[in-house]
Order: structure tokens, then C-alpha cells, then sequence
């Protein structure tokens, strides 16, 4: 059968790959700690679920504008407006279901055959994704361990040229945790001007910094704005991935352009879901601000663990819920090790290499989970690399 290039070389996310082998083995009666999935484990806080509730109750169940309600556009100018201390109006706001079509739709309405893409590797696998199904190059830029997993500078400026079209960055990153400091922003900011070229800035772990860490956006830069796309959505901060409700920020013009790709494909985001949303922003902020305290504290709970097994080195990362710790000392590779811990000890982690080939000789790990569970993993895990180690 024959099918579109498009699709034939696409790759599927690890992640759903690997819960999908965990859930079955969980069928067949074993017992997994769930490390490879990144979602909240929290619910959605109440005060949200209900405003989603009373509007399918009241009838909000029809087509609304492609762009998503004015209601939410606007308060999504307000929010991300006061977050970045910018000035963004509704216009420039596009609504849909995720940060995932946020994230693919600008880059169809960007990159054409013969553009090239600038991104992280190791990074979020659907960057590659809707490079290649948009039709552009490529340019994976490795990230650096010791600088918080920041871009490679050298290696950034060594694939920049006169057909790149857009640098896509990520902080806090997935799936290192990373936060791009921002004299590296500044580099990046200078280097997008002299080359002309667009950023797509995605900051939807921007609200799980720890450490009282300011995430900086390049979009606050002098002039950045006008190049830029900002990425965020709600299923990070407001523990809602399965309601689907995401947004992309940018000129009105590319905007215009992104809503005819979402008009004709999506054609609106549910409108009950938009209600949630706009009770999400309004409403206090108190319960997603909780959250962040204990995240950190699994956070460290997870690296001072990983780092107590002979063989592993983990930085201590500063947002998002990922950890990605260096296990090249076992000189297996990664999908090796981390089919190991799934099959021996029942955990189950990503190999650094499904978010790209510099993620060889790491593992991801989700710590959106219970202390419990971090716990019981490190044990796990712990004895398994143990045994590795023996067997060397
Ligand atoms: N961007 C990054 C870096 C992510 O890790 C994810 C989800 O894992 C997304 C975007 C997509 O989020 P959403 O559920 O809002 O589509």
C-alpha cells in the first residue's frame, strides 16, 4: 500500500509506546510504577472541573470561533501578558486542543520545503514531527549537561544560515528539566534578528520552576515579540491533559493564517472545555501555585536518590517534572536499560534517545507521582542497576 512520505517517516512518541507496554503488562497482573508518562498526578482542581460541568449543563456544547471564545482569548492576553510583562491582545491569541496544535499549526503556516528548523535534541519528539510533515530540514542542536541543558552555542551557530527559518526552544525543557538562562536567550534573540528568523518559544512547564526561579521568555526581549511564538496551554499547570486546551501566541498576521489551518482541521475547540479554561486563569490561582512546592520536593527527593546509585549523575533540574539522568557509565544502551528496569524491577522510564539521538546514554524520568512511588522506584531501580553493574 502506498502511503504519503509524510507519514511513512514519522515516529511514534515513546512515551504512549511505553505506557502501552507498561498497561500490559499491568494487565497481565504485575505491578508497575508509572515513571514514562508526563501528566500531573494530581485531578483537576475542582473549582475547574465544575465550571466545565455547569457549562455542558447549561448547553455549551456548540461550535464556537476557530480561534477559540472571546472570553478566553482575552483572558489569555491578560494572563500571558502580565506573566512575560508584555503586551499582547486577544487578536494575537489562537486557542485549540493542547499546546500540540500550538505547536503544529504555526509551523505549517511557517516552513515550506527548503526552510530549515533549528531544535533541541534531546527535545519533545513532535518537533521533529512537524518539521518533517511540514516539509522543512531538520537541524537538531545537542544540549549541554552541565549548563542546565541549554543549547550548545558553537553547535547553534554552526547550523545557523540563510535558509534557517525558525529556532524552536523549550523552557523548562522536556525532557530535561532544563531552563535556558537568559544570557543564552539574549545570544539566541541576537542571532534570530541577524538571520531574519522566526522563534517558537514553548513554555508550558513555564509555571513549574523551583527554587524561586524566574523562567525568563525570549518573547520579553527587546523587539521579540513580532518574531515569536509562544507556546503554553493548561495541561501542565492546571493538571488538565485530558481536557485538551492549549494556545499559541503571535503576530495577528501569522495568526490570521493559523486559523484558517485550524478552521479547516480542528474546526473549534469545545466550547465547554474553553469555560474551564477561562475559570482556570480567572479564579485563584492558590491551588496551581501548591503544586510547585511538591514537585520540588520529589524533585529532590528523585535526584538525591539517582545519585546515591553507583553509576548515575543527575542534575538537579529547575522546572518541569522530568528528570534525565546520565547512565552512560553502564555502557548499555539506554532502550536496553530502560527495557530492563520495565521487564525486572517494573518501572517505567523513557531511554533519553526516543526525544533524539543526544539523549543516547540518559534516561527520562516523570516524577509527577507520589513520594511513595519515588521511593519504591529508586529501590527498584537501584537494585537493577546494581546487578548491571555486577554483571560488567
Ligand atoms: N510541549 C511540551 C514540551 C510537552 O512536554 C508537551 C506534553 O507533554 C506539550 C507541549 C503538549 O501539551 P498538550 O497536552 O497541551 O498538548
Amino acid at each position: 500500500m502506498r502511503f504519503a512520505k509524510r507519514v511513512m517517516e514519522l515516529e511514534d512518541e515513546g512515551a504512549y509506546t511505553v505506557l502501552a507496554r507498561a498497561q500490559a503488562l499491568e494487565a497481565q497482573g504485575r505491578d508497575i510504577i508509572h515513571l514514562e508518562i508526563g501528566q500531573p498526578d494530581f485531578q483537576t482542581f475542582p473549582h475547574i472541573a465544575l465550571a466545565g460541568i455547569k457549562a455542558i449543563a447549561t448547553g455549551q456544547t456548540r461550535y464556537n470561533p476557530s480561534a477559540g471564545l472571546p472570553a478566553l482569548r482575552q483572558a489569555i492576553a491578560i494572563e500571558a501578558s502580565s506573566r512575560r510583562g508584555l503586551e499582547i491582545r486577544p487578536a494575537q491569541v489562537v486557542v485549540g486542543p493542547g499546546a500540540k496544535p500550538g505547536l503544529f499549526f504555526p509551523t505549517l503556516a511557517l516552513i515550506q520545503p527548503g526552510d530549515e528548523v533549528i531544535f533541541p535534541d534531546p527535545g519533545f519528539p513532535t518537533y521533529a514531527a512537524m518539521i518533517q510533515v511540514a516539509g522543512g530540514t531538520p537541524r537538531p542542536v545537542p544540549l549541554i549537561e552541565e549548563k542546565s541543558f541549554s543549547f550548545d552555542l558553537k553547535a547553534f551557530d554552526e547550523l545557523l544560515n540563510q535558509r534557517t527559518r525558525l529556532i524552536i526552544l523549550n523552557s523548562p525543557g522536556n525532557p530535561t528539566g532544563g531552563v535556558i538562562p537568559l544570557a543564552d536567550l539574549e545570544y539566541i534573540a541576537n542571532r534570530a534578528h541577524e538571520y531574519d528568523c522566526w522563534v517558537m518559544s514553548d513554555e508550558i512547564y513555564a509555571r513549574l520552576a523551583y527554587d524561586n526561579l524566574a523562567v525568563p521568555s525570549i518573547a520579553s526581549l527587546p523587539d521579540m515579540l513580532g518574531r515569536t511564538v509562544i507556546v503554553d496551554g493548561f495541561s501542565k499547570t492546571y493538571a488538565m491533559t485530558g481536557w485538551r486546551l492549549g494556545y499559541a501566541i503571535m503576530p495577528e498576521t501569522l495568526a490570521e493564517r493559523v486559523n484558517l489551518l485550524l478552521t479547516h482541521s480542528i474546526g473549534c475547540t469545545a466550547t465547554f472545555t474553553q469555560m474551564a479554561g477561562i475559570e482556570a486563569l480567572t479564579a485563584s490561582q492558590a491551588m496551581a501555585e501548591a503544586v510547585v512546592p511538591e514537585y520540588q520536593r520529589r524533585r529532590d527527593r528523585i535526584v538525591d536518590g539517582l545519585n546515591a546509585i553507583p553509576g548515575v549523575h543527575c542534575q538537579t533540574p529547575q522546572g518541569a517534572f522530568y528528570v534525565f539522568p546520565n547512565i552512560k557509565s553502564f555502557g548499555l544502551p539506554a532502550r536496553e536499560l530502560a527495557r530492563r528496569l520495565l521487564d525486572e524491577a517494573g518501572v517505567a522510564v523513557l531511554p533519553g534517545d526516543d526525544f533524539g539521538q543526544n539523549g543516547e546514554g540518559y534516561l527520562r524520568l516523570c516524577y509527577a507521582t507520589s513520594m511513595e512511588n519515588i521511593d519504591e522506584a529508586l529501590v527498584r531501580v537501584g537494585k537493577v542497576l546494581a546487578d548491571t553493574r555486577m554483571a560488567k
